[in-house]
């Protein structure tokens, strides 16, 4: 399949070369100018279990790229996906579907404010990544994909999307209820994410404190009641187990979350589109989310503070 990433930081470069490998005519495209010449200088610098190897995909920023694809990963931060949309407007042909796996809530209006027509796939990764450099990421662990077309996608294409990602080896699966699973994700990050930033702690550290499970509790129940409203069946008693399940120290506990790293290197977070959505939500249809709101506001000051420019 000729697949296009569209944003090919750690996740994009990761899936990128796991498409790559099993077959695929993978481009990357991303923003990045250093990014993008130490890829097609070096090739793309892949570490995993201990090994190195450098792979050999092209690079290129949005305007450079002239190709029909059959499918767009799109793969930014969440806040990045309606620019990156509009730099890839010319490869959105009737033939090109377009798959976003990128964490967060609203990513969908978004994408359908900016591009009403396209042939939409949404979902939700539990593979991770780590952007280590220009070129170069380390990949541990394994993951899953669940994803769910949203608009024009014909059954054919679902299945054809879902073999060539087995077919890569990232345990990719349908789903008829794919808002639930990424609204339990933003809810575990909501939790997760900001309360190990806001407190400088890898999530196992999180158990220390009998503090932060009242907090928990709280930005949870908050979430249920949005989601309740906007027809997500997602139950505290749900998002819990899954935030429970990864306090372990096998599991992400030994880890400084995502947002932790972003304001350790000065960059800007994906609150908006985690509890600041819930507090945004919230104030729409008159449901109290001041827990939401203040973590949101929290994490504001910290990325005000750290970020550098
Ligand atoms: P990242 O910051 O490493 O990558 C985003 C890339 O997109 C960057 O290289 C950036 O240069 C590029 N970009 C942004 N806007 C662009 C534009 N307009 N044009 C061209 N390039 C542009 O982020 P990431 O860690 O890969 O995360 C991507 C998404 O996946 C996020 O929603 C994140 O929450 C989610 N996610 C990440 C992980 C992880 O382990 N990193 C795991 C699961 C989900």
């Amino acid at each position: 399949m000729k697949i296009a990433i569209a944003g090919s930081g750690a996740m994009g470069s990761r899936f990128g070369y796991m498409l790559h490998q099993a077959g695929n005519q993978v481009t990357l495209i991303d923003l990045w100018p250093e990014h993008i010449s130490t890829i097609n200088t070096k090739g793309l610098s892949v570490e995993s279990a201990g090994e190195q190897k450098f792979v050999r995909i092209p690079a290129a920023f949005p305007e450079d790229v002239h190709d029909d694809f059959d499918l767009i990963l799109l793969f930014t931060k969440a806040m990045q996906l309606s620019d990156m949309l509009k730099k890839i407007a010319h490869l959105l042909t009737e033939n090109t579907a377009v798959l976003c796996l990128s964490n967060g809530i609203g990513n969908l209006e978004n994408i359908q404010k900016v591009a009403p027509h396209i042939d939409l796939l949404v979902g939700t990764t539990l593979w991770t990544s780590e952007l280590v450099g220009p070129g170069s990421v380390i990949l541990n662990g394994s993951g899953y994909i669940e994803f769910q077309a949203i608009e024009n996608v014909s059954h054919e294409t679902v299945n054809k999307i879902n073999d060539v990602l087995n077919a890569a080896g990232l345990n990719a699966r349908p789903s008829n209820n794919v808002l639930l699973s990424i609204w339990k994700k933003a809810c575990l990050n909501g939790v997760l994410n900001t309360l190990c930033t806001i407190l400088d702690c890898k999530i196992m550290e999180l158990n220390k404190s009998q503090y932060t499970s009242v907090l928990t509790k709280r930005i949870v129940a908050e979430f249920e009641s949005v989601a309740k409203a906007k027809d997500i069946p997602l139950t505290a008693e749900l998002a819990l187990k899954t935030i429970d399940a990864s306090l372990a120290p096998d599991q992400a506990g030994d880890h400084y979350p995502s947002m932790h790293q972003d304001i350790a290197s000065g960059r800007r977070t994906e609150i908006d589109y985690l509890n600041g959505a819930i507090a945004r939500m919230g104030k729409e249809l008159n449901i109290p989310t001041p827990t939401n709101t203040l973590i949101t506001e929290l994490i504001h000051a910290r990325e005000d503070i750290a970020v550098k420019n």
